[in-house]
C-alpha cells in the first residue's frame, strides 16, 4: 500500500493527557488536567437536561442541517441561518476548509507558532503553509499580509492565539482586512472569544457584511464546557458556507451535540459567570507568577503561557508526578509551560506545586 507522500511525516496530534491515563500509570487518586482548556465548572445544566431529553431518540439519524441549532446560533450572533455551518468541533470545520479551498501547491499563511490544526490539515491536502514569526507572542499581521501572493488561498489569525493567549485588536485586523486581496480568505479562529474582556478585542460578526472573504470560527468546547460533544461551526458568508458544506459529511454532528449546544446557548447566565470567574483566575495566576518572577504573554483566554525558564517538558513531567498535567513542548517555547485556569482550588494547587518543583528542578538554561 502507497499512502499520498504528504502524510507519511504528519505528526501525530499530541493531546493534553488523560486524568485517567495519569491516575492509572502514577497510582494517584487525586490529578488536576489544566492541559486542554477544558471548563472547569463543566457545562449549563441545561445542556445536561437536554442530553437527557435525547435519550429516546439515539437510534435516530441526527438532522444534518442542525436546522434548530442553526436558528438558535443565528438569531444568537445576529446572523443569517445560511451563515452557518456546524462541525464535529471546530477542527471539523477547519479540515472542512482546507477540503474545499486548498489544492495541493496552494499556498497558507498563518503565524508561527500558533493552533497545529491548521497546518496539519494544510499538509493533508499537499498544500504548502507559510509561517510568519510571532513578536512578542502575538500576531505580526504586517509580515504575515507581506507573505500572501498569488499563490496564497487562506490566512489563519488565532484570536486569541493558542498557544500564547495573545489578541489583535479591532484596529489592526480591520486594517489587515483591508489590505488583504479579496480573493484569499481570512479564517479568524475565535474558539476562546467569550472569554476576552478586553475593549479592543474586534466585535468580528459585524465585520462580515465588509469583508465577504471572513470566516470566523466558534466553538462549544471551551467556555460553554460541552468538549466532549465535538461541536463547534464556522460563519461566513452564504456562498463560502455552501461551498464548505459540500464537503461536509451528511450526519457530522448528533443528536446529543445538537440539542445541548441549544440549551447551552440559551444559558447566558451560565457563560458570564464562566467569564467572571476566568477572569479571575487569570489575574490570580499572573499575580503568582510575578511573585516567583515568571514571565508570561498577557492572556486573554482561559489559559497562560508561562516562562518557567528550564526545559518545560521537564517542569511538565515534575508537575505531573505531583499529580498536575499542564501542557509543555510547544516547538518555538521550548522553556514554557501552558497552564489552564482551573477553579480557585486548583489554581492554587498548581501554584503550590509549580513553586515546589521550580525550587527542585535546578536545570541551568
Ligand atoms: C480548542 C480549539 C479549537 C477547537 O476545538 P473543537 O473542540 O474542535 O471545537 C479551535 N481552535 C483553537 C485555537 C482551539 O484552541
Amino acid at each position: 500500500m502507497k499512502p499520498k507522500a504528504n502524510i507519511v511525516n504528519l505528526p501525530v496530534y499530541q493531546p493534553g493527557k488523560p486524568v485517567e491515563e495519569v491516575k492509572r500509570e502514577l497510582g494517584l487518586s487525586e490529578v488536576i488536567k489544566l492541559a486542554s482548556n477544558e471548563n472547569p465548572y463543566g457545562c449549563s445544566p441545561k445542556a445536561k437536561e437536554a442530553i437527557v431529553a435525547e435519550l429516546g431518540n439515539l437510534s435516530v439519524y441526527p438532522d444534518g442541517s442542525a436546522a434548530d441549532l442553526t436558528a438558535a446560533v443565528a438569531s444568537h450572533l445576529g446572523v443569517d441561518k445560511k451563515e452557518i455551518i456546524f462541525g464535529c468541533g471546530s477542527d471539523e470545520v477547519i479540515a472542512l476548509i482546507t477540503r474545499a479551498f486548498l489544492l495541493p501547491g496552494d499556498e497558507t499563511v498563518m503565524a508561527d507558532q500558533t493552533f497545529s490544526v491548521y497546518k496539519t490539515n494544510a499538509d493533508i491536502e499537499g498544500a504548502i503553509s507559510i509561517e510568519v514569526p510571532l513578536v512578542d507572542g502575538k500576531h505580526d499581521l504586517d509580515a504575515m499580509l507581506a507573505a500572501v501572493n498569488d499563490k496564497t488561498k487562506i490566512v489563519w489569525v488565532c484570536n486569541p492565539n493558542n498557544p500564547t493567549g495573545t489578541i489583535v485588536g479591532e484596529e489592526e485586523l480591520v486594517r489587515f482586512l483591508d489590505a488583504v486581496p479579496s480573493h484569499v480568505m481570512v479564517v479568524l479562529d475565535e474558539a476562546y472569544n467569550e472569554f476576552v474582556t478586553d475593549a479592543s478585542y474586534p466585535q468580528s460578526m459585524k465585520l462580515m457584511d465588509r469583508y465577504k472573504n471572513l470566516v470566523i470560527l466558534r466553538t462549544f468546547s471551551k467556555i460553554y464546557g460541552l468538549a466532549a460533544l465535538r461541536i463547534g461551526y464556522g460563519v461566513a458568508q452564504a456562498e463560502v458556507i455552501g461551498l464548505i458544506n459540500r464537503v461536509r459529511e451528511p450526519f457530522n454532528t448528533g443528536r446529543p451535540a445538537q440539542a445541548a449546544a441549544a440549551a447551552a446557548l440559551r444559558d447566558q447566565a451560565f457563560v458570564n459567570e464562566c467569564r467572571r470567574l476566568n477572569a479571575e483566575g487569570i489575574s490570580y495566576l499572573q499575580k503568582e507568577f510575578d511573585r516567583l518572577g515568571l514571565n508570561y504573554f498577557p492572556a486573554h483566554g482561559n489559559f497562560i503561557l508561562v516562562d518557567v525558564r528550564t526545559s518545560g517538558k521537564e517542569v511538565f513531567q515534575h508537575l505531573l508526578y505531583k499529580g498536575i498535567i499542564v501542557r509543555p513542548g510547544f516547538e518555538r517555547y521550548p522553556n514554557y509551560i501552558r497552564v489552564s485556569v482551573g477553579t480557585p482550588e486548583q489554581n492554587q494547587a498548581f501554584i503550590g506545586v509549580l513553586e515546589q518543583v521550580l525550587r527542585n528542578v535546578k536545570t541551568p538554561v
